[in-house]
């Protein structure tokens, strides 16, 4: 259920995903999401949200100051 407008009913997408940590910026793209069909209100699925932290840590380890990740290229 959409936490902003209460609507149940979504449309699949993707999305551009940004982490701002530090000196460093993250932009992630091509992630699948949920998006609300009444307020465009944008939601990661569990299996989702848990590869996107797993991106971000194994690339805040390379310490760039600004990555830019395909979700779809990331196994
Ligand atoms: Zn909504």
């Amino acid at each position: 259920m959409c936490m902003i407008c209460k609507n149940k009913t979504y449309i699949e997408s993707t999305t551009t995903h940004v982490v701002d940590h530090r000196d460093s910026l993250i932009i992630i793209r091509n992630v699948p999401c949920l998006e609300c069909e009444r307020c465009g209100e944008r939601f990661y699925i569990d299996a989702v949200a848990e590869k996107l932290e797993k991106i971000v840590e194994r690339v805040k380890s390379l310490m760039p100051e600004i990555s830019i990740v395909d979700y779809k290229s990331v196994v």
